[in-house]
């Protein structure tokens, strides 16, 4: 069933569900496909009738799926492209040299990666390895730091990076706060919220309005932190993990 909305049209899947009765439901996948939901008492018209009066939403989501799906290609590790550090864009430099050593170097907002040979596995390889040393490095020390100024805890809480798929950091029963290394690609603020968010589940172990509470204390901005986070999340994990996938739904 093609549905249109001002010069852009779209065939969408049209699906019967087990129901007899209810309401027609469309959904829009990550890949931009669009699926219509109808029970079976809905006839041709109706359903084309209730999707073209959702038109404009179909063609928003479908857009910004579309959209975030191609900035979330995956990496080629070819010179130009970019990679985001710390929030920033760095344009890739690949540089084959065996005249020098084998480096990546941030240089004027620029990743320049050297290589005796650089195929792209090897200069993937090299800039994931020194991804993880800054990572290391950066998200142990922003620990600390925020750690120690909170005046509930008392010793170094055990800190362990993991990767995770669809989270950037979390608390465990224990006390034992695991963090997403991919933070590393996300603006410093970003990687503080963070930090203050699974410290506070310290106190309070659950999303409670005591613990957002405590949050807003500490950081009153978190929203908008938090917002923006989410915002990249498909950007900055794809370089690095399997991007987050959202079908969205209107019923
Ligand atoms: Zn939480």
């Amino acid at each position: 069933m093609i549905v249109r909305y001002g010069d852009q049209e779209v065939s969408c899947l049209v699906r019967q569900t087990a129901a007899v009765t209810g309401r027609i439901r469309i959904h829009v996948y990550p890949n931009g496909d669009v699926e219509i939901e109808a029970p079976s008492d809905k006839e041709t018209g109706q359903i084309r009738a209730a999707a073209q009066r959702r038109a404009r939403w179909i063609f928003q989501h479908r857009n910004a799926a579309i959209t975030a799906r191609r900035m979330a290609l995956p990496r080629e590790y070819v010179s130009g492209e970019t990679h985001f550090y710390l929030g920033r864009r760095h344009k890739l430099i690949v540089n084959e040299s065996s005249a020098q050593p084998s480096e990546v170097k941030l240089l004027r907002g620029k990743l320049v990666v050297t290589l005796p040979v650089a195929d792209r596995a090897a200069v993937r390889r090299r800039l994931n390895a020194w991804y993880d040393a800054r990572a290391d490095e950066y998200l142990s020390d922003k620990f600390s730091e925020i750690s120690g100024r909170l005046n509930w805890v008392e010793a170094h809480p055990p800190l362990k990076l993991m990767r995770m798929r669809t989270q950037w950091g979390s608390c465990s029963p224990d006390g034992v706060i695991y963090l997403n290394p991919a933070l590393i690609r996300a603006p410093r603020h970003c990687i503080e919220y963070v930090i203050l968010h699974e410290l506070c589940h310290l106190v309070e172990h659950n999303h409670s309005k005591r613990f957002f509470d405590l949050l807003t204390k500490q950081m009153p901005a978190w929203e908008s932190a938090k917002r923006e986070l989410d915002s990249l999340a498909e950007l900055i994990l794809a370089g690095h993990e399997p991007a987050f996938n959202r079908t969205v739904s209107q019923q």
